[in-house]
């Protein structure tokens, strides 16, 4: 149905088109991620200003043709999280939480809640960019967030009884396969998700991001193990790990 949209917006990615355009890829609350060409948005005078960046949360305001692409007649900020982009873990950290948005909500399916998280863990990143001059962004919160991903994407982990056959004593593994944690008859390609890795996933589903706990490094990589192997099993998807190798 061609014709103006009025939508919130975040801005995933920011692409150069011809001489002076760019093509956005935003995620909305109701139309899920959207494509649309900006017009003139490099020319000095443009209406747009510099709001058409990534990260920017904006009021956009579109016109839907015939054609997957929608137009951008205006913008207008909502937030642009301004203190994120001095900090170079936090641009880092909201480049990768945008990035899997975008691949695990690739179509038009609405995901309100996916697009209230985005925002949510963009506040956070900007807050913690500002701490005292001093990042405390980490890898902790990026799982939290890909965890919440997969509770939205109807991928959550089973935790509370084996995913293979649901016992609920002895859960020894996790299986991106099986889904969840498994028993130590079921244990057939698992691995050893040990309790740290298990309570850290628990408490950062059950949480608000800004609670996330705390764990050690080798119980955040177990936990990321078992968010990419049910993503690579159930969705078929790889991203990229959830923090640069650095951090
Ligand atoms: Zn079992």
């Amino acid at each position: 149905m061609p014709g103006p949209v009025k939508t919130e917006a975040v801005v995933l990615r920011s692409m150069r088109y011809g001489e002076a355009d760019r093509i956005l890829h935003v995620y909305t609350p109701h139309r899920g991620r959207v494509s649309a060409i900006a017009k003139g948005v490099r020319r000095t005078r443009s209406r747009f200003g510099g709001r058409l960046e990534p990260f920017f949360r904006l009021r956009l305001e579109l016109h839907e043709g015939r054609g997957e692409l929608l137009t951008v007649t205006g913008a207008h900020t909502v937030d642009g999280y301004a203190r994120l982009r001095g900090d170079a873990r936090a641009l880092d950290a909201a480049a990768r939480a945008c990035d899997a948005v975008g691949r695990l909500f690739e179509t038009g399916e609405p995901h309100p809640g996916v697009f209230n998280l985005l925002c949510r863990q963009l506040s956070l990143l900007d807050e913690q960019s500002a701490a005292a001059g001093r990042s405390s962004i980490g890898r902790a919160g990026a799982l939290a967030f890909r965890l919440k991903l997969l509770l939205a994407a109807g991928l959550a982990p089973q935790l509370g009884a084996c995913a293979g056959c649901g016992e609920r004593e002895h859960l020894i593994g996790f299986s991106g396969a099986a889904g969840g944690v498994v028993c130590g008859a079921c244990e057939a390609a698992s691995f050893a998700l040990g309790e740290e890795a298990y309570a850290f996933m628990a408490d950062a589903l059950a949480r608000p991001l800004t609670e996330t706990p705390e764990a050690s490094d080798q119980a955040l990589g177990r936990v990321e193990r078992a968010i990419s192997e049910t993503l690579e099993h159930h969705a078929h998807l790889r991203l990229m790990p959830a923090t640069a190798k650095t951090g």
